[in-house]
């Protein structure tokens, strides 16, 4: 068999192996970390390595940016010291004043990047992805340069349907731009549904480890634009550090394993956790009555992705309540590590927020299901005592 008629590996494998990067003078499994910061030019003046300096080039960098588009189905890859600053990025890269039409539900840190752009000479309209209609509306032809949206989104876990954004904005010449940090590419990939551009948080579920902030974009095709954005990496220093990528790269190895797991227990919690009295609403679009499951069905495989989360028939204060009294669950923000996390997201996200008050996010990690749920429920039902004691005595009866 040759190379053309060899079935495509599968992701599981591709991350395992890491794309099969060793290190071959020494034929080593494990690739070094390259920390150079500048390379030998040879005597013709010449750069043969393609290396020149450490802020745009480092070997330990291309390894995770080519496991990355592979993983993907991708053209290219770029790594970034943070998810922000590659979403930055993306918008820095536009040289003319354009339009920018953005899903209302999103992560709180990029909607008030967005709102800031302004600055840069462009202009932004946040728009309820989940309607297409309302896109539709929304895109102004000639002016639009770029629709991006967030699937699953922070913190509520709506859906917005790729394929139809990606039609709406191929139709009014814009780019297509998913952050798929919720999913990641076991789960969705999103250029296969006809997205131009992806984002991700690299700092969650891609390293699943909480020790390393990372952000990681990837383009269906290199173009002109994908190389500006790889300009405007390389001017403002933004790249991913050689370590970082290593243990970015170290921790993607078992991202299949990880994310397979984390949705299963996810869709356990959130089965259970409905029933709950303390619970108002379980987010969750493994559920068949959250409105974006259908969607959800199309474009998510291997299950529904490792969070979501609780709305409490308490309030605000049985949120927090319920927070304070977890213990294996850990009070932090973040998400998608091996580790659960639970948090009072509207506290986080401050004034402005669009979060519920009463809501608790909730990172699914790798622990045993039953441990999770008894933890939670035991801190559900004893703030709603606490909280609402009519409420706490008829959770018990
Ligand atoms: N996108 C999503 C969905 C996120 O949750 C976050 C951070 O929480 C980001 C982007 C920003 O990523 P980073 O914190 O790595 O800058």
């Amino acid at each position: 068999m040759d190379d053309q008629t060899r079935p495509a590996l599968q992701i599981r494998t591709i991350v395992c192996q890491a794309l099969t990067a060793g290190d071959d003078p020494t034929r080593a499994i494990v690739p070094p970390i390259h920390l150079s910061a500048t390379f030998l030019r040879d005597a013709d003046n010449g750069y043969s390595s393609g290396c020149v300096y450490g802020r745009p080039d480092s070997a330990s960098v291309c390894q995770v940016e080519e496991l990355m588009a592979a993983l993907e189905g991708a053209d290219a890859a770029l790594a970034f010291g943070s998810g922000s600053a590659a979403a930055a990025a993306v918008i820095l890269a536009f040289e003319t004043p354009t339009h920018v039409v953005a899903s209302e539900a999103m992560y709180w840190g990029l909607r008030s990047w967005l709102r800031s752009i302004g600055r840069y000479g462009h202009s932004v309209t946040f728009v309820d992805t989940t309607d297409p209609r309302k896109v539709e509306e929304a895109v102004r032809p000639g002016q639009t340069g770029l629709l991006w949206i967030e699937t699953p989104s922070n913190p509520l876990w709506t859906l917005t349907d790729i394929a139809a954004m990606a039609e709406i904005a191929h139709k009014g010449d814009a780019l297509l731009c998913v952050d798929s940090t919720v999913s990641t590419p076991v789960i969705t990939r999103p250029i296969a549904h006809g997205a131009d551009l992806v984002v991700h948080s690299a700092t969650k579920y891609l390293n699943g480890h909480s020790d390393v902030v990372a952000g990681m974009l990837v383009t269906a095709a290199v173009s002109p634009f994908w190389n500006s954005i790889k300009d405007v990496r390389a001017q403002l220093g933004a790249t991913l550090a050689p370590f970082e990528s290593w243990l970015l790269m170290r921790g993607m190895r078992t991202l299949d394993l990880r994310v397979r797991e984390q949705a299963s227990t996810a869709a356990i919690l959130a089965r259970r956790l409905v029933e709950h009295p303390a619970v108002s609403a379980v987010l969750y679009p493994g559920l068949a009555t959250h409105p974006g499951h259908e969607i959800a069905l199309r474009q998510m495989k291997n299950g529904f992705g490792g969070m979501l989360s609780l709305r409490l028939k308490g309030g605000e204060a049985a949120a927090i309540a319920a927070a304070a009294k977890v213990r294996v669950w850990k009070r932090a923000t973040s998400l998608g590590g091996v580790e659960s996390l639970i948090e009072h997201r509207s506290s986080i996200e401050g004034s402005g927020t669009r979060c519920p008050t009463d809501l608790l996010r909730l990172s699914v990690g790798l622990e045993d299901p039953d441990d999770l749920f008894r933890d939670l429920s035991d801190a559900l039902d004893s703030s709603a005592r606490e909280c609402s004691p009519f409420m706490g005595l008829s959770s018990r009866s």
